[in-house]
């Protein structure tokens, strides 16, 4: 990396394993495809693309669906090649070399790379020894250091902990800093509060396609908030960088998302049931409202897992986190580590 900039050099490309063969529960995708209809209408869509013409740089069919799955004006939404550019292009709108970013720790490890990709500081605000969170922490430390950008990841991954809206907007209410609330899991929880983000000045809601929609393939991500903070992120998103392809799927899933309550419900059953029986076997699991579960166990029940070609997702030693698979794949990962 001979010519990139010095203040970059100790910086390494994200990686997450493309698992090809065996139990895949590393990267909190869906275990299943989306329902059939959904897979059935986005590969006829195909047939109706002019591959010579551009898509259509303003998303305006897209942005409308999904503004009209929560009631709202599609003013109030841009879309982007998944969450990560529209995050990434948020903390390249608003921060500059220097400026603070508070956020809880440990959480989604992009966040400390985007800050770092424009110079600003990254400071962790830890949970207990738990991992949990607490509001108050948050707010005691915007009193001290008054940051330009706070983020909050409800449920957080890694450690699923969700926040509840009153808390959310307990932070909110603590700061004229923008607040990035990061709601990729929010659908397993049990309540979506995407739509706060319309009565405040500084509130930003992002979600995608790529966990409860099962989508991670065609690479979509959107921003809820009010017009000029919409207006800000497409100033300075990339032109054209949501493929018609992508527009159109996207179209197709959240027009139909009342096909997706199933298989969101098996999810989140399961979660339960794996929580509870990871509980019950004596490891130290933390309750999740998300699709995956943090734990800490042994490296060596790891190894056996990976005997058994099952992959979850490590971090350090001794501390795991497990998406949930489906029914037959989440018995085989209990047998491995009873
Ligand atoms: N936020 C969180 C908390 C995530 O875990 C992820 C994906 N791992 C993203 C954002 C980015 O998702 P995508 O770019 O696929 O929309």
């Amino acid at each position: 990396m001979k010519y990139m900039k010095k203040s970059f050099s100790s910086m390494k490309p994200y990686h997450s394993e493309l698992i090809l063969d065996g139990i895949i529960l590393n990267a909190n995708e869906s275990p299943v495809e989306p329902p059939k209809k959904v897979v059935e209408e986005i590969k006829n869509a195909l047939s109706a693309i002019e591959f010579n013409r551009y898509p259509d740089m303003d998303e305006k069919e897209l942005n409308l669906a999904i503004a009209k799955h929560y009631g709202i004006c599609k003013e109030n939404v841009t879309v982007g090649v998944g969450s990560d550019e529209l995050l990434d292009v948020m903390f390249r709108a608003t921060l500059e070399v220097g400026d603070t970013v508070l956020g809880f720790s440990p959480s989604f490890s992009m966040y400390q790379v985007f800050t770092e990709l424009v110079g600003a500081k990254y400071i962790p605000i830890y949970g207990d020894e738990n991992y949990i969170f607490h509001v108050e922490d948050m707010i005691k430390a915007i009193k001290e250091y008054t940051p330009k950008l706070v983020l909050i990841c409800s449920p957080n991954n890694p450690t699923g902990q969700y926040l509840n809206e009153r808390d959310v907007r307990r932070i909110i209410e603590s700061t004229h800093a923008l607040v990035a609330l990061d709601l990729a899991y929010i659908d397993f929880a049990i309540e979506d509060y995407t739509k706060i983000a319309l009565e405040y000045d500084n509130v930003i809601s992002f979600k995608t396609f790529s966990k409860a929609l099962a989508l991670p393939s065609i690479r979509l991500g959107y921003a809820i908030s009010n017009k000029d903070n919409i207006d800000m992120l497409n100033a300075i998103k990339a032109p054209y960088s949501v493929t018609t392809f992508t527009q159109l799927a996207g179209i197709i899933a959240i027009s139909n998302f009342d096909l997706y309550k199933d298989q969101i419900d098996s999810i989140k059953e399961e979660r339960e049931r794996i929580y509870h029986t990871l509980k019950d076997l004596g490891y130290k699991v933390y309750p999740s409202e998300a699709n995956f579960l943090y734990v800490l166990m042994d490296d060596s029940k790891n190894d056996a897992l990976l005997e058994n070609k099952i992959y979850i997702r490590k971090f350090k030693s001794g501390v795991y986190r497990i998406t949930i698979g489906k029914k037959e794949e989440n018995d085989k990962l209990l047998e491995v580590l009873k």
